[in-house]
């Protein structure tokens, strides 16, 4: 007897991102013998610093590779607390990327029919988390006019009782944008008004801000602290993606949660990834500012050549390694092959294969109308990339 399968009605709604179905269409435009640049990827093009490979070799020769606590290695947790202000040990839990924490956050908290506010554009992920969870989104709005920084009234207006997380990224995938401490001053004001709903505060982009200060929910919101998950990790700023190493920090009682949710999930996290993380966090710090300042003027090329296309408007992002473009004005334009330009998909598709690069679509971070470049690539790269695109973009006759 053969039965046919069945998901679990809680994926139902989990759909297959902007960014898998681009990577799919570059592959197969490869594989027809284009040369094709990936603007798509958000992850630094640098290496894993030396001393942080070394001691995760270490860890091995040590033979440090039996299970590791569930928590994390007490060591990395208080390298972790370190770096918040009044944190100790029990406030912070090490998982299996920052990815994790957040779904782990999020299992430990909401119950089917609560609310996550989200401002958008947001990180495709934070929807599906949300929605594994049970529980729904609601989208707060944001303009490039403002530089998609978050309208308090229109925050407000999105607020129920029911709402559970205001859930923040700041530097921001994909806009870029960085929220000023007054910013969060202003949000925290909002908050106060809902006393059941707590912030989560994504900071993985920490240390890639560029001529604006970074400012942490933790230390600008210390008296929100009670209701507050911090999540980070050593990804993006020390060019370790693949280690898998993120952490949160929080009070206590959030953090128990979420260890019984990782028991029973990834158990603890990689005891030589944790190593290497231990080594990243607490060795030299200078390759920070060497990799920022790399990102910052490959952010000045693209933009550079972004200002100069004709019907797309670039903000200025202050943060992260994205540009996030509205082409709005080039929406119902007309390709060379008579093509009517009408989805984000439609512009990023036409871009690949017109100009054979990958870029990501809008609607996969919840805002139609726009595009995401990713400029962790070389500037050889940026170079050709943009340069083939402003041709692209150009050939597109305007509505
Ligand atoms: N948050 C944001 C906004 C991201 O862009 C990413 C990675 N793309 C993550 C979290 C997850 O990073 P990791 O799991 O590698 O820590």
């Amino acid at each position: 007897m053969s039965s046919s399968f069945q998901a679990a009605d809680r994926i139902s709604d989990v759909a297959i991102s902007d960014i898998v179905i681009m990577s799919e269409a570059a592959r197969a435009r490869r594989a027809e013998g284009h040369q094709v640049i990936s603007l798509g990827i958000g992850e630094p093009d640098f290496h894993t610093p030396d001393h942080v490979n070394e001691a995760a070799i270490q860890a091995i020769h040590a033979h440090d590779t039996q299970y590791p606590p569930i928590a994390g290695k007490p060591e990395l947790r208080s390298a972790v607390a370190s770096l918040y202000e009044g944190a100790s040990l029990e406030n912070v839990l090490v998982s299996s990327g920052s990815k994790y924490t957040i779904l782990n956050g999020l299992m430990a908290t909401l119950n089917p029919g609560d609310e996550v506010v989200v401002p958008a554009p947001f990180w495709t992920s934070y929807a599906d988390m949300i929605r594994l969870c049970g529980a729904k989104v609601v989208i707060v709005p944001t303009r490039a006019d403002d530089g998609f920084q978050v309208d308090l009234q229109t925050l407000r207006a999105a607020m129920t009782p029911k709402t559970r997380w205001l859930l923040i990224n700041t530097p921001s995938n994909p806009s870029g944008a960085v929220m000023s401490a007054d910013k969060l001053v202003e949000l925290g004001e909002v908050l106060s008004d809902f006393p059941d709903c707590w912030l989560m505060s994504d900071e993985i982009y920490q240390h890639l801000t560029y001529g604006m200060a970074f400012a942490s929910a933790w230390d600008v919101l210390p008296h929100y602290r009670d209701r507050m998950l911090i999540t980070n990790g050593v990804s993006k700023a020390y060019a370790m993606t693949g280690w898998r190493i993120g952490f949160g920090i929080g009070p206590k009682a959030l953090i128990g949660a979420m260890l019984k949710v990782q028991a029973q999930g990834t158990s603890g996290t990689c005891t030589i990834a944790q190593a290497a993380a231990i080594a990243a966090l607490t060795g030299p710090q200078d390759l920070l500012v060497e990799r920022r300042q790399s990102f910052q003027s490959r952010r000045d090329l693209v933009l550079g050549y972004l200002n100069a296309m004709d019907g797309i408007f670039t903000p200025k992002p202050d943060g992260a390694f994205y540009t996030f473009s509205s082409w709005q004005d080039l929406r119902g334009g007309i390709t060379p092959d008579g093509t009517v330009l009408t989805t984000d998909r439609d512009f990023c598709q036409y871009i690949l294969t017109a100009a054979n690069v990958t870029i990501i679509p809008g609607t996969g971070f919840a805002t139609e109308g726009h595009f995401r470049i990713s400029y962790a690539s070389s500037t050889e790269d940026l170079h050709q990339a943009l340069k083939q695109m402003t041709v692209a973009v150009a050939a597109i006759k305007r509505p």
